[in-house]
């Protein structure tokens, strides 16, 4: 019998529902693949401030993502939240042992209201041990920042140097989430070791809204499981995100891909 086709999220739980496993799980049901989950962390959240968290413990981390796999055909992995040094090595492990199955990595550091998501030391051991063993790294241009030891970008320009940076420093490709800068474009930069930059470009919509980093990551895995190339795979998951944001309105957004300036 075929297996359904799976996407693995290593992720952490976020009560409010507005980001985090729920956002990742209905992201993949979406878009018609089913998903299997490693809980890295439950969080007490509401859309305004985190109220607390924990993190499970490493071994449990790496025991999920083991039997998940175990269990089902899984094509991706999405990684999210994944806030100890500890569980990290352990996913790193884990990761080296199935080297087929692509990963897309969201770093994520900290909540829209500002709270610490992960412990200090974990932002290098997530560049270091983790980050190699991806096939897309997606950092806004604060976490992009934090990983390069820069100010955060203020233009285009030096967002696509620093992604570059992180890019060739640990032999993945970057997409850089332009969704932080100002300027009524949302412009993402795909930078990859050894290719020219891809730009992405879609009309910045009104408002804020939470877990758009979770959606477009989980996006992106579903069309790598689906045997996409990477290219496609974000444009794919780009527009996907942008007609949930636009309400699945009339909006009709102009993609413009293109090689960056920089
Ligand atoms: N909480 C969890 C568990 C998350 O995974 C994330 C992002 O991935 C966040 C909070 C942050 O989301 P937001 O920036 O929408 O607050």
């Amino acid at each position: 019998m075929a297996m359904t086709r799976h996407v693995l999220v290593v992720a952490g739980s976020d009560s409010s529902g507005g980001a985090g496993i729920t956002r990742d799980v209905e992201t993949i049901a979406a878009l018609g693949l089913r998903s299997c989950v490693a809980v890295t962390a439950v969080t007490a959240q509401t859309h305004q401030s985190v109220e607390w968290i924990e993190h499970m413990p490493p071994g449990m981390v790496a025991a999920q993502m083991r039997a998940a796999i175990a269990a089902n055909s899984v094509k991706a992995i999405k990684i999210g939240m994944l806030g100890t040094t500890g569980a990290i090595a352990e996913t790193a492990t884990v990761l080296r042992d199935h080297s087929d199955i692509p990963v897309v990595l969201d770093p994520v550091f900290a909540s829209s209201s500002g709270r610490p998501l992960i412990v200090q030391d974990a932002v290098a051991a997530l560049r270091g041990h983790l980050m190699p063993l991806c096939r897309l790294v997606t950092p806004n241009l604060p976490e992009l920042a934090a990983l390069t030891g820069s100010a955060i970008a203020p233009d285009e320009a030096s967002a696509c140097r620093q992604g570059q940076e992180l890019s060739r420093s640990v032999s993945t490709a970057v997409l850089v989430k332009g969704g932080h800068a100002r300027g009524n474009e949302a412009v993402d930069l795909l930078v990859q070791p050894d290719r020219l930059p891809l730009r992405f470009v879609a009309p910045r919509l009104p408002g804020e809204m939470r877990g758009t980093g979770c959606m477009l990551s989980s996006a992106i895995a579903v069309f790598l499981a689906l045997g996409a190339s990477l290219e496609e795979s974000v444009r794919n998951a780009k527009k996907f995100v942008f007609n949930i944001l636009a309400g699945q309105s009339e909006i009709s957004a102009t993609w413009d891909d293109e090689q960056a300036a920089g």
